[in-house]
C-alpha cells in the first residue's frame, strides 16, 4: 500500500516554510490506519525489539503508539506537555526554533529494568525525540530504539538520536 499517497501535504503550516505531513487523511481511512499500524508492529519484530513499554510524545505518537503496545505486547507510556500530567513528574526542557518547550513523564511509569521504545508520527530536527531519549536515559532504564511514521530526511534528525535503531515507514 502506497502510505505517502494516503499523507496530506499543507504548505505553510502552521507558519510560512512549513510542509505539513497530515496524518489525518491516513487515520480515516481503515485499510490504511490497519495496515500502517500491522507494518509498524512488523518492522518492530523484525528489528528483534524487547520491550516493557512503548513511550508516545504528545500528541500524535499516542494515536500510533498505543495500538503499537498493543500488537507488541507492551504498555504504553504518555509523554506529555507539561503540566498535563496529574502525578509526580520527571521533566526535560529542550531547545525549539524559538525557545524552549517541556515534556513531562510520570515519575513511577519506568524503573531502571524497564525496556522502552520511544515513537512518534513524525521525525523532523529530532529535537523532541532526542529530549524523550535523555528523560529516558536519565531514569536509567533501557532504550531499545525509536519508531516513526515519517521521517524527514533532509533534516537529519537521526543524527541528534542515540545509537539504538531507528524505524521509520515513511520517508520524504
Ligand atoms: P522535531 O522535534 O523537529 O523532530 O519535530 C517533531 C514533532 O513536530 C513531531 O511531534 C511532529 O508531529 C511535529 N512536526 C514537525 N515537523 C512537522 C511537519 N513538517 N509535518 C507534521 N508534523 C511535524
Amino acid at each position: 500500500m502506497d502510505l505517502k499517497s494516503l499523507i496530506r501535504d499543507i504548505p505553510d503550516f502552521p507558519k510560512p516554510g512549513i510542509l505539513f505531513r497530515d496524518i489525518t487523511t491516513l487515520l480515516r481511512d481503515r485499510q490504511g490506519l490497519r495496515y500502517t499500524i500491522d507494518l509498524f508492529a512488523e518492522k518492530c519484530l523484525e528489528a528483534n525489539f524487547q520491550i516493557d513499554y512503548v513511550l508516545g510524545m504528545e500528541s500524535r505518537g499516542f494515536i500510533f503508539g498505543t495500538p503499537l503496545a498493543y500488537k507488541l505486547d507492551a504498555g504504553f507510556i504518555p509523554v506529555r506537555k507539561k503540566g498535563k500530567l496529574p502525578a509526580a513528574v520527571h521533566a526535560i526542557e529542550y531547545e525549539l526554533e524559538y525557545g524552549t518547550d517541556c515534556l513531562e513523564l510520570h515519575q513511577d511509569a519506568l524503573n531502571q529494568d524497564s525496556r522502552v521504545l520511544i515513537v512518534d508520527d513524525l521525525i523532523a530536527t529530532g529535537g523532541t525525540a532526542s529530549a524523550t531519549a535523555k528523560l529516558v536515559q536519565q531514569i536509567g532504564c533501557e532504550l531499545v530504539g525509536f519508531g516513526f511514521i515519517i521521517e524527514l530526511r533532509d533534516l537529519q534528525g537521526r543524527k541528534l538520536l542515540p545509537d539504538v535503531p531507528i524505524i521509520s515507514l515513511v520517508e520524504y
